[in-house]
């Protein structure tokens, strides 16, 4: 049974907006309540639907009156336990599912102004259709939606050339926690008047407001992409590549992700028809490269060739194989996309989104993996990412054991159990490596709940202390996501 003050502003919500702005019946708001990796399992009386950011104000307003906390979610596609409530069925969810407006597009300044609830596929689309680019790209663009993509400040595997999502958004309208609506959806390339509240909103996981609306920046599409997938004998080989493709092509290199052979070996058995083109590789880290061109395909393949050849004679690629049409440039991507399908698949690890100096990464995954190996023997190191701008994501998998393998719920247990029993060490060891070579624990997933507590611990009272300040002063009832990011 919720409180009386849910109960309350559960009723004059109803008496204001009426049934269709809320759910309530368990079977219809129950996949709102767990993240998308099923680790994290909320309570709530309703899901909150609003169709308009007028709604969406006057729900805050609603709930800062009856001091209800409100958790904003998107497509819930988060991996940090963000965009769900907490068990105490004290808080609401307030999905912006509902708003889905384009409300304009401006071809000449390489702009469109989305609603929040808009999925990041819809957008990409949309720019295509304009003739445009919006480069942004992750996985799980089916779901995540735009506000869920500027909450998260989200990365993906573009990064290299086009920046996160902060650098690819000019202006947002938020509802603020006192149920205000802040209209800065400014399509500028320029603006310094003041503190930059854009920046202080997108990050923030809805901590500190609710994106209701964003204009983001467009590019120019590239005449043509070519695509390879490289075999390097080592990390430092592939630090090598990156810094020969970057000097050879400068802008132009617009994908470079690391595949370690452990992450490659679970799309190969979850999704063996994928894995197809990469069988001939051998039990070989892949780099998979992205070269883009603005004059046409020609250039791309000249481009690309000539770092590859350069590459296999100073010996930093044993071979290389190059997608020969857009469907094998796809299914090179697919691969990469399948890592974390893949990974899920196989049952639970003990995950990691660390960002490092690119420099500093082959000493941190040499030194890491002699540790792991050193206090657990056999234990699984799923390591990929997007090592063009540093970022890995290194995963701590159960060791195999055959005899239960193939039977999908004894796989699962076991690497729940391990996970359980060896995450709170696990993490420490991995962070404390990460920090000490000045890396950061979390480089494009957000804190969340999953990494609240660690961030307090690295990050030191200065730090915590005015984050905590800007919380307060934006949310002093602590309405919004209440307990993520920072405790206040
Ligand atoms: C298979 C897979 C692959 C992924 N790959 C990547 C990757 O490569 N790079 C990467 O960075 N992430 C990745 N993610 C994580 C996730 O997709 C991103 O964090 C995404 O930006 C979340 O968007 P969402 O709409 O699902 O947000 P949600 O999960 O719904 O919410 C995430 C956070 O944003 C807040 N929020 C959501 N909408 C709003 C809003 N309108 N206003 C204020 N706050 C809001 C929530 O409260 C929560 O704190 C991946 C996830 C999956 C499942």
């Amino acid at each position: 049974m919720p409180s009386a003050s849910v109960q309350e502003f559960l009723h004059d919500l109803l008496q204001q907006l009426g049934p269709a702005c809320l759910k309530t019946d368990p079977s219809l708001i129950s996949g709102h309540l767990v993240d998308w990796r099923g680790r994290y399992q909320g309570r709530a009386s309703a899901v909150l639907f609003p169709d308009s950011t007028q709604q969406v104000a006057q729900m805050v307003r609603l709930a800062s009156k009856h001091r209800v906390g409100l958790v904003p979610q998107g497509g819930n596609t988060g991996l940090t336990g963000a965009s769900v409530p907490d068990d105490s069925g004290e808080q609401l969810v307030l999905s912006l599912s509902r708003l889905q407006a384009i409300r304009a597009v401006d071809q000449a300044n390489k702009t469109m102004t989305l609603e929040a609830g808009v999925t990041l596929a819809k957008a990409q689309e949309q720019a295509e259709a304009l003739g445009l680019l919006f480069p942004l790209t992750l996985p799980s663009r089916g779901s995540a939606t735009i506000g869920g993509n500027l909450a998260t400040n989200c990365g993906g595997t573009a990064v290299l050339r086009y920046g996160n999502a902060r650098a690819l958004c000019l202006g947002l309208e938020v509802v603020t926690a006192s149920g205000d609506i802040w209209s800065g959806l400014r399509g500028l390339r320029k603006d310094n008047t003041g503190y930059d509240l854009r920046d202080l909103f997108i990050g923030s996981e809805g901590t500190l407001g609710v994106i209701t609306a964003a204009v983001l920046a467009l590019s120019p599409r590239p005449a043509a992409l070519m695509t390879a997938l490289a075999k390097v004998s080592s990390v430092e080989s592939a630090v090598g590549l990156l810094g020969l493709a970057q000097s050879k092509a400068a802008a132009q290199l617009t994908g470079f992700e690391l595949m370690t052979w452990s992450s490659l070996d679970l799309v190969s058995q979850y999704f063996p028809a994928l894995a197809q083109p990469i069988k001939g590789m051998g039990s070989a880290d892949l780099v998979l490269l992205e070269i883009s061109s603005p004059s046409g395909e020609a250039e791309a393949v000249a481009l690309l060739e000539d770092i590859l050849s350069r590459a296999l004679e100073a010996k930093l690629v044993e071979d290389a194989l190059v997608a020969q049409s857009i469907q094998q440039a796809q299914t090179f991507w697919d691969i990469r996309d399948h890592i974390t399908l893949a990974s899920s698949e196989d049952g639970h690890q003990i995950k990691h989104d660390i960002g490092l100096p690119i420099s500093c990464i082959p000493e941190f995954m040499t030194a890491m993996r002699q540790e792991l190996q050193d206090l657990l023997p056999g234990v699984r190191i799923i390591n990929f990412g997007h090592i063009g701008d540093g970022n890995l994501h290194y995963n701590v998998a159960c060791p195999v054991r055959p005899e239960s393998w193939a039977d999908r719920g004894q796989r699962q247990k076991a690497c729940a159990d391990f996970m359980h029993a060896h995450e709170d060490e696990i993490h420490r060891r991995v962070h404390d490596r990460v920090v000490s070579l000045g890396g950061s624990i979390s480089a494009e997933h957000g804190l969340g709940v999953m990494r609240r507590d660690e961030a307090a611990y690295y990050k030191g009272p200065v730090e915590i202390g005015l984050m905590r300040a800007i919380k307060i002063s934006l949310d002093p009832l602590n309405i919004l996501n209440p307990g993520k990011v920072v405790l206040v």
